[in-house]
């Protein structure tokens, strides 16, 4: 570990989410409070490892998401923290900050409120631009023939929730900008399905998805996976995902779909040919929508899942005189 390390560090926090998993009808059963405990321990092993690594930690809520912690900005709140006598003081200011804005979020949530769709994009988002922030210092900061420090950042996200399909496209604009600012994101899923989105985010950026077997056992795959940076995980044999979940969600209806239609000019993806692609307004030719349609497999789900899709006109026409054609290179 020769150069500094950051981690940003997404913390889903559903209260709905994260009741269901700690249940004793689980297997394994995790309850929130067992799991901050093991995750302070994993943040106090990472600023430990190297003296110049820093942290940064967002929390995604019902609707919103909030930085709880950046080790950045932590000198103002260091006088508010009392001294304790059997606590490395930085690990005191860290655990006590933390602890104290989830305790605060979550109490001001109301009954209604924590019901809404989990605040994910957000907290990637604004982890996405934390680190754009330190890996390119604005010229204010830095001294003339001063070099930006390497970093080697990361993102690790702990997710609870399932996948919502509307934050498709947000999250691969995220991954793209990851993907530039050559950010690993890292998936830890605690409790649920596999998310097919953050599958992708962690495959496309070279990190690592691990869906947890024994989420009552989080700090020793915290330990063994995601405490090393991604330059020495490389030395390592972290586990890897064995298959992915390659699947998108149409732009029309927010629908992870199984066959999908791509506009050759924009690749915005629909679940049915369409003959004006609503992203960026090209036309298609009539032939091409009667030749797509003719060419769609016709599964059994087909009539129910297209039935209550309203068609425009020059759809419906298309099926109606959709015979076969052939493939006479209208494109
Ligand atoms: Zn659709
Ligand atoms: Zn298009």
């Amino acid at each position: 570990m020769d150069k500094a390390s950051h981690l940003s560090v997404v913390i889903d926090l559903s209260p709905t989410q994260w009741h269901l998993c700690s249940q004793s009808s689980n297997p394994h059963p995790l309850p929130l409070q067992l799991f901050l405990s093991q995750l302070l321990a994993f943040f106090n092993s990472h600023i430990a490892c190297k003296d110049e690594n820093s942290l940064a930690v967002f929390g995604a809520f019902p609707g919103k998401s909030i930085l709880l912690y950046s080790s950045t900005t932590i000198a103002a709140e260091e006088h508010s923290v009392n001294a304790d006598a059997n606590t490395y003081r930085p690990f005191k200011i860290l655990d006590s900050t933390i602890m104290d804005s989830i305790r605060d979020q979550l109490e001001a949530l109301e009954l209604l409120e924590a019901e809404a769709p989990i605040g994910l994009v957000g907290a990637i988002t604004k982890s996405l631009c934390y680190i754009n922030r330190l890996t390119i210092p604005s010229s204010s900061t830095t001294r003339a023939g001063e070099q930006a420090v390497p970093l080697d950042p990361r993102i690790l996200i702990f997710s609870v929730s399932p996948d919502q399909s509307s934050s498709y496209i947000p999250i691969m604009n995220s991954i793209f900008s990851a993907q530039k600012l050559k950010v690993t994101i890292d998936v830890c899923k605690i409790y649920g399905s596999d998310s097919v989105f953050l599958q992708q985010a962690a495959h496309l950026t070279g990190g690592s998805y691990l869906h947890l077997d024994r989420p009552d056992a989080l700090l020793q795959y915290l330990t063994m996976s995601f405490l090393p940076p991604p330059g020495i995980r490389q030395l390592l044999s972290v586990p890897t995902q064995d298959k992915i979940d390659f699947r998108a969600a149409c732009f029309c209806h927010k629908r992870i779909v199984d066959i999908g239609f791509v506009c050759s000019v924009c690749l915005s993806i629909f679940c049915n040919p369409v003959p004006v692609c609503s992203t960026c307004r090209t036309k298609f030719p009539i032939k091409t929508l009667q030749r797509l349609n003719a060419s769609r497999p016709l599964p059994m789900s087909n009539a129910t899942a297209t039935s209550s899709v309203p068609r425009s006109p020059a759809v419906q026409d298309a099926l109606r005189n959709g015979t076969p054609t052939q493939n006479n290179g209208s494109k």
